[in-house]
């Protein structure tokens, strides 16, 4: 009795579900259209001392205790010991590529000089694992990990110096492993890394003292400008040297990250759709208006004033069109209300020249933005891909990050991420559909891992990891087996007719 009552349940789910996903399958993406799934080093590799690692910024800050559950990526998921298990599971899924990052400090321990062996072993042993089982590695130069050697001795992207070594770190990279890495992204989101020289939600834990938050003395009004000026640089000089000395040769792509929110006005007021052009210049626009047109956009010129750097001629000319494709890391819509009436008191930071008050939902008085990632808008990204096409001249681009957190206490069955994934993909087929130059898509996450905002609080991945089991046993979750299903199959399988009892019991 109990047993037919589990069936009409899973059947009558599967209908109500099936009536809201999206009619599509595969072959409706152009052919070499890339889906593959992500990853970053300090998130899932764990093993943070061993064989030569030094610390990153992102040790100190763990271990200082700095996590709402006080966690660190000393162990994470795992996976410089077990990178070999998870390929074969990339395979199990059918992944295209796989998006993951190099840790700066276990390759090159202190920041500049001497190569550590043992990193190079690791990182060649894994390109070579992917490449065996026809995985693209799409590799991730910088994902916030930074030296912690850099940020004591100079205070890391805050100086100049930091453009001379991130491009040697990058030449080691391109001469050691760019035979067979497709795709370099130089640095993962520099908008969001230099936006934290304003909080105190990441390390290196730098801003103003009149922000009354718990930071080191810094100064929120002028920092977020010069580091977001210092990884344009870094960035241009390393794809410079990539496109002059290596690409001929090894024929892989280079691009930049940039992590993007959709913006919709919170009224149809002039002043709040005067406010939402002025937001996305501000988070997109500060780095894309450079490398596309060679200069910052003017209304965050005009309201950052003589706080935000200015290009010299060389740069501008060298920042400009240093890219193959860009990366766009996307996650959920934001509503904009403006806020000039009401101007920040005391020293502008960079969210007070926005002159904007940014939120999740519509519900009441917009509070401030926090990434609620809970929030599901597939809309908003097929919205930016038109932006893009439209403001920017349609460049390639590759939706490195996109994907929705569940509770730490989630179970295998993860339909909420699944409806989250088909919308996203689906708006992603629309934009492409209407001419965007889209190229791939990533889940972000391909496995869970130590998360930036709330360590192992939530989960992102395909794949679940037992953190509290020794082996850190993996098991894939229905969306990894939904994943597979899109991706292995074609015309007959549209998503709307996947079958959730069938998943649930197939094996992958
Ligand atoms: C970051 C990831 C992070 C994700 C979810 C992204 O912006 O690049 O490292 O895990 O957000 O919080």
């Amino acid at each position: 009795m109990r047993v037919h009552f589990l069936c009409l349940l899973l059947i009558i789910v599967e209908v109500v579900w099936g009536q809201n996903t999206p009619k599509f399958s595969r072959n409706d993406f152009p052919s070499d259209f890339i889906f593959g799934a992500g990853t970053s080093a300090y998130q899932v590799e764990g093993a943070v001392a061993q064989d030569g690692r030094k610390p990153s910024i992102w040790d100190t800050f763990t271990h200082a205790g700095e996590m709402p559950d006080n966690s660190t990526g000393d162990i994470a998921s795992d996976q410089y010991h077990k990178y070999k298990e998870d390929v074969k599971f990339m395979t199990d899924i059918g992944l295209d590529a796989y998006r993951f990052s190099i840790s700066w400090s276990r390759l090159i321990p202190n920041g500049r000089g001497d190569i550590n062996p043992k990193g190079l072993e690791y990182y060649n042993n894994l390109i070579d694992e992917l490449i065996s089982h026809g995985i693209q590695p799409h590799v991730t130069i910088h994902h916030l990990d930074l030296p912690q050697a850099l940020e004591d001795e100079y205070a890391g992207w805050l100086s100049p110096k930091i453009v001379k070594d991130f491009t040697a770190y990058a030449k080691v990279c391109f001469r050691e492993f760019g035979d067979r890495v497709t795709h370099w992204t130089t640095i993962n989101q520099p908008n969001i890394l230099a936006m934290t020289y304003s909080n105190d939600l990441f390390p290196p834990m730098r801003c103003s003292s009149s922000s009354g938050l718990n930071c080191k003395p810094g100064n929120s009004s002028v920092e977020p400008y010069l580091v977001g000026h210092h990884a344009l640089l870094a960035h241009a000089a390393a794809a410079t040297l990539y496109k002059e000395k290596y690409q001929g040769k090894q024929n892989g792509l280079i691009g930049l990250n940039v992590y993007s929110f959709w913006c919709v006005p919170f009224t149809n007021s002039t002043a709040d759709v005067t406010a939402t052009k002025r937001v996305l210049d501000f988070i997109t626009g500060w780095l894309v208006n450079p490398l596309i047109f060679g200069d910052y956009p003017e209304i965050v010129k005009k309201n950052a004033g003589s706080r935000i750097p200015t290009f010299t001629k060389h740069q501008s000319e060298k920042v400009k069109g240093s890219f193959d494709f860009l990366g766009l890391n996307h996650y959920t819509t934001v509503y904009v209300q403006d806020s000039s009436k009401s101007p920040q008191k005391g020293l502008r930071d960079f969210n007070g020249d926005m002159f904007a008050k940014l939120s999740a939902t519509k519900d009441g008085t917009p509070g401030q933005y926090t990434p609620s990632y809970l929030s599901s808008t597939p809309s908003g990204l097929q919205k930016i891909l038109e932006y893009f096409k439209k403001v920017y001249g349609n460049p390639p681009i590759y939706i490195q990050e996109n994907g929705r957190a569940t509770p730490y206490n989630e179970t295998l069955n993860d339909t909420a991420r699944i409806d989250y994934l088909s919308g996203y993909l689906n708006a992603t087929l629309s934009a492409v559909r209407d001419g965007s130059n889209a190229r791939g898509y990533f889940v972000w996450s391909f496995l869970d891992v130590f998360e930036l905002l709330s360590g192992y609080q939530l989960r992102f991945g395909l794949y679940y990891v037992d953190f509290e089991s020794k082996e850190l046993t993996r098991q894939p979750k229905l969306s990894a087996k939904w994943y597979s299903n899109f991706l292995k199959k074609s015309k007959e399988m549209n998503i709307e007719k996947a079958n959730l009892h069938a998943l649930t019991h197939s094996p992958l």
